[in-house]
């Protein structure tokens, strides 16, 4: 029985013009398919709010975790009241928003109790699944206004997670389970769940988050396990470009992605999707599309097994920080990639990062990708912890530290593609590279660069791009 998933993040959901389209974009889907879920994010912005919120509460600042929950609440219920809820359901929703409101204040308050440095993975996951909750209540709702038989489900119900708070992983078998359990009977029913995405729950039931942009990661693992037809992640742009829109205006919508591209894209920087989504829907050969909510009859992109034989090109060009060390010897680097474990588990849980590292008798580069899941602050919260693992380690030392832009072209079987690679490697022209790698799904060219190289860099791959598609 085919069934379609849709995830809308937060720029599909925060003004009520958007909010219109992804109704009407529902609507419409329902007629199509047979069954229908939905994922949602929070509303734009509030996840950042919800964090300040938290970061306030751990210096026990009442008033400024107070005023960010007042603006919060006020923000939801003009959206509801802009969209015109009748009563009964106005009244039920906005006791709904009260109740998440202040369920925030109250994990606000156990937090400021805590007396700690830094805030808790743990602390911040309770608070920030408010955001999530506070959509979720008031889409099904104005669904349900609508005509359709929507409920809300609360993510943290169904996505079952390792406890790796802020970027946690989750457990198929147990979460299949649930799926089973919480979702099944849902759409045998004819309903429309409206999933909150980003959050999960240990099995012991402590709220989990799946990393900054989490909502895909839900949406895609709900697709495999409810072998649904197609995944559908609603946008305000028209689907995967060949570099970030706000960065170079020029850039172009890409049709078509293999798998590989898009994970790399992701994974190199592209922050419209999660990096982690793309495994489980590879495995099942899944279609993913994205599209704009603002021209949903535009194709958007199609992320599919790649074509036979299809040509080598370059489709796209990100960038994301990255951190490098440094040092004036070769030799082995077995301690110093387990100071990196160590310090990677001590930020973001138990997930390793790539390295691209490159050795000479006489100096050795190492060089982590930091993931955007960590959030923005997460390239600064490693670096702290890779200098205090090196203070405690002080034989170790000699590593210099330093922020680098890893910049990386994406394309299919560029293995097989020497003319593409020297291409992209002129296309450079005078930029200082530190290090470069093929990326092992033969789908991406990366350099690490100077940090201040990473505007000139982008543009001129993408001029390259642009000239070559
Ligand atoms: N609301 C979460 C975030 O801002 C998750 C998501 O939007 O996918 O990161
Ligand atoms: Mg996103």
């Amino acid at each position: 029985m085919p069934t379609l998933v849709m995830k809308f993040g937060g720029n599909t959901l925060g003004t009520t013009s958007a909010l219109e389209q992804a109704l009407r974009i529902v609507l419409e889907q329902a007629e199509n398919w047979e069954h229908v879920l939905l994922v949602v994010s929070a509303l734009d912005g509030v996840t950042d709010m919800l964090l300040a919120a938290a970061q306030r509460a751990r210096i026990a600042d009442q008033r400024g975790y107070r005023r960010i929950a007042a603006n919060l609440r006020s923000r939801h219920l003009a959206l509801v009241e802009q969209l015109a809820l009748e009563a009964p359901a106005s009244q039920t929703l906005q006791a709904e928003i009260d109740q998440l409101i202040s369920a925030l204040h109250d994990n606000c308050v156990a937090i400021a109790q805590n007396l700690h440095d830094e805030l808790l993975p743990r602390e911040s996951d309770a608070v920030v699944a408010i955001g999530e909750r506070l959509s979720a209540q008031i889409v099904a709702a104005l669904l349900r206004q609508r005509g359709a038989r929507a409920a809300a489900v609360d993510g943290a119900e169904v996505i079952i997670t390792d406890s790796a708070h802020g970027n946690a992983e989750p457990d198929l078998a147990l979460t299949a389970r649930r799926v089973d359990a919480v979702l099944q009977p849902l759409l045998q029913r004819g309903m429309i769940p409206v999933v909150t995405g980003f959050i999960g729950a240990t099995a012991a039931g402590a709220i989990t988050t799946l990393g900054r942009g989490g909502s895909d990661y839900s949406a895609s693992i709900l697709s495999a396990l409810l072998s649904v037809r197609e995944l559908w992640i609603w946008t305000d742009v028209d689907g995967m470009m060949s570099a970030d829109p706000r960065q170079l205006p020029d850039a172009l919508n890409i049709p078509r992605l293999g798998y590989q591209e898009a994970a790399d894209l992701a994974y190199f920087g592209a922050r419209i999707l999660h990096a982690r989504m793309i495994l489980p829907l590879l495995e099942r050969s899944l279609p993913l599309r994205i599209k704009n909510v603002f021209e949903p009859g535009a194709p958007g992109t199609l992320v599919a097994p790649s074509p036979v034989g299809a040509p080598p090109t370059l489709k796209a060009v990100t960038s994301v920080e990255g951190l490098a060390l440094r040092r004036l010897t070769g030799g082995s680097l077995t301690g110093v990639t387990r100071l990196i474990s160590a310090a990677l588990q001590d930020t973001l849980g138990a997930r390793s990062d790539v390295m691209l590292v490159s050795q000479s008798p006489n100096s050795s580069f190492l060089c982590l990708v930091i993931p955007t899941s960590i959030g923005s602050d997460g390239g600064k919260r490693l670096r702290r912890a890779l200098q205090a693992k090196m203070t405690q380690f002080p034989e170790k030392l000699p590593w210099a530290l330093e922020s680098v832009a890893l910049v990386t072209a994406i394309g299919n079987r560029l293995n097989a593609a020497p003319a593409l690679l020297a291409d992209a490697m002129r296309a450079l022209g005078d930029i200082e590279i530190y290090a470069l790698a093929l990326g092992a799904s033969h789908c991406s060219l990366t350099f690490a660069l100077p940090l201040q190289q990473r505007r000139r860099a982008l543009l001129q791959l993408h001029q390259l791009i642009i000239k070559s598609g």
